[in-house]
């Protein structure tokens, strides 16, 4: 097997490069116990590229035993807030996963880290810059040339000691100086060229508050955080591949009590969606959606809200499996996963989106019945209820065609339909406004169709469902479709172009059947024949809200059963 074989098998037990490598470890003694984290930077909420590396690093600790920490990566003020801790706690539990202990931040280890920027120091390997950014990245030299050592480079033990210390206490502002690893301005690897590894930044921390004006770049708090905390395996992304000579060097330089590895995996990249943070936080502060967790969102809570379960997010990551190979995949695939499993629990339930008014005339006036319906066909278990049928229904307006061709199997002037769990039905009227559209239908039933059988034996070709007028709860329901009409949107600087106008329709007025108010979100249901539905929380009982999770028809079914 090599390094990037994956296995789409979502059964018992994964097997990718990085489990392999835990299993090694675990079986020659290198590991006794593996321990991973989960690293998130508190300036965002989750999205579903998260969801892989929290599946890998959870999944791991899980099926081997061992311990994952969740780690906040809070070493930059400027941009992290306790809203975002909050949402990706909740997030990560919500997804089925539980870190060990208590969440761990990055900002715990700010003493020790600070202690061991002096070490650095003590032992000539790194050194106060009194260059600015700009200047560093001029210097710093590119792939194809190498850099330039900086003026300050050859400061004494004592002066950087001293600057550094000063640069603590707060005697410098913002960008005056920074401290570097003295490493190697010649490396073909520009992240081995004297990277900064503490910065200057006067601003209140969420958790620190005022107690520093320094903070650990990325890099330098990262692989100590790990050390610190025992981690045996650190799984990050692609890009910082070519981090990982620092990564070592810094672990090796220093006096840490433990010795992790760094390990790449490629992130997961989704057509029609972008997942940098820079532009979801763009999109929810420009107000192009309406939060975080818009419906619309790839975000973890966006899902959620949208009605897509855990489940179907653990096992739509499980089949991409883990590999060193950068690909993009379809949402079709993640929709595929969640309509497999809806399919299994969703209850299902009566909504008409679009109502028409039918009348059924040779029904008893103000008389009503309740009839037997099945919650779930693929679930014995979840029972039947009872649906009120009575002289006034409603049916979706695009079941009934006035001048209908023959293939059309639905309501016609003169033709016969089922009502699902109900009657045959057969259209005797059509009734019109002064403009001409269709208002209201008149039909008779036959009374020896209850159930939805003919004792005759004569069939009809469609099914049709429905609402009784004289209980029907009125809804809104919000329809969603890909937020960017483009399939790559983050590939241009200017994706807010090509945002689709029609991601979102509200239809107000829908009828549901009655039992759906008493629905909560989160709890999955299927309309029958239009597809899954959540409940919105913008809910209030009188005024339920739905959200379409997605419609019943597979195309990435289809597109497999083609290949
Ligand atoms: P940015 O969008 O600014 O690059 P980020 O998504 O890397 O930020 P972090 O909070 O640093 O944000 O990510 C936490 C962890 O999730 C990291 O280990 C990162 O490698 C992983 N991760 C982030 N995006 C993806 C993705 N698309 N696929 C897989 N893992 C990801
Ligand atoms: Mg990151």
């Amino acid at each position: 097997m090599n390094e990037t074989d994956t296995d789409s098998d979502t059964a018992a037990e994964p097997r990718d490069f990085i489990r392999e490598r835990v299993r090694s470890d675990l079986a020659d003694g290198t590991t006794k116990s593996v321990v991973t984290r989960f690293p998130p930077e508190p300036n965002g909420y989750l999205h579903i590229g998260h969801a892989k590396s929290i599946c890998l690093n959870f999944g791991v600790a899980t099926e081997f035993n061992g311990a994952c920490n969740l780690r906040f990566d809070d070493t930059n003020p400027a941009k992290e807030e306790q809203e975002f801790i909050d949402a990706i706690e909740e997030d990560v539990r919500w997804l089925g996963f539980k870190w060990t202990g208590a969440p761990r931040h990055a900002s715990d280890y700010f003493d020790t880290l600070y202690e061991w920027a002096v070490h650095l120091i003590e032992n000539g390997k790194a050194y106060v810059d009194d260059l600015n950014a700009e200047e560093i990245r001029e210097y710093r030299g590119t792939l194809t040339e190498p850099g330039r050592e900086s003026p300050f480079r050859s400061r004494s033990v004592a002066e950087n000691m001293d600057l550094f210390t000063r640069m603590k206490a707060g005697e410098f502002a913002d960008g005056a100086k920074v401290l570097r690893a003295r490493i190697d301005m010649a490396s073909g690897n520009i992240n081995m060229r004297d990277p900064v590894i503490y910065r200057i930044v006067h601003k209140s921390h969420p958790r620190t508050g005022d107690a520093w004006c320094i903070y650990p770049t990325y890099d330098f708090a990262h692989g100590q955080s790990d050390a610190i905390e025992g981690v045996t395996h650190s799984v990050c992304t692609l890009e910082f591949e070519d981090h990982r000579p620092l990564y070592d060097w810094l672990i090796e330089n220093l006096p840490v009590p433990a010795r992790p590895r760094q390990y790449e995996f490629a992130r997961l990249n989704m057509t029609y969606t972008v997942l940098s943070k820079r532009r979801l936080t763009q999109l929810v502060q420009d107000k192009h959606v309406s939060g975080w967790d818009d419906p619309r969102m790839p975000t973890i809570s966006g899902l959620r809200r949208r009605g897509i379960p855990a489940f179907a997010i653990r096992d739509f990551v499980s089949r991409l499996g883990v590999t060193k190979s950068e690909s993009t995949v379809e949402p079709a695939l993640l929709d595929h996963c969640v309509r497999e499993h809806l399919n299994k629990v969703a209850e299902r339930r009566m909504a008409v989106l679009r109502p028409l008014k039918v009348v059924i005339e040779n029904y008893p006036e103000g008389g009503s019945e309740s009839l037997d319906a099945v919650n779930n066909p693929e679930d014995a278990a979840a029972g039947s209820r009872r649906v009120t049928f009575s002289r006034e229904i409603y049916i979706e307006q695009d079941d009934f065609m006035e001048d209908a061709p023959k293939k059309f199997f639905r309501l016609a002037p003169g033709r016969e339909v089922r009502l699902r769990w109900a009657y045959f039905i057969t259209c005797t009227d059509v009734i019109k406004d002064d403009a001409g559209n269709v208002v209201e239908l008149r039909c008779t039933y036959d009374p020896a169709t209850k159930g939805g059988d003919a004792p005759d034996g004569r069939k009809v070709k469609g099914t049709l469902h429905w609402v009784s007028a004289v209980d029907a709860v009125d809804a809104e329901v919000r329809l969603y479709d890909h937020l960017f009409t483009d399939p790559a949107p983050g590939r241009q600087e200017d994706f807010i172009s090509t945002l689709n106008p029609q991601s979102l329709e509200v239809l107000t007025g829908c009828k549901l059947e009655p039992s759906l108010a008493d629905f909560s979100p989160g709890q999955a249901m299927q309309f029958e024949r239009l597809g899954y539905f959540a409940k919105d929380p913008d809910s209030s009982a009188s005024a339920p809200v739905f959200n379409r999770t997605m419609t019943l028809r597979d195309t990435w079914a289809k597109i497999q059963s083609k290949t």
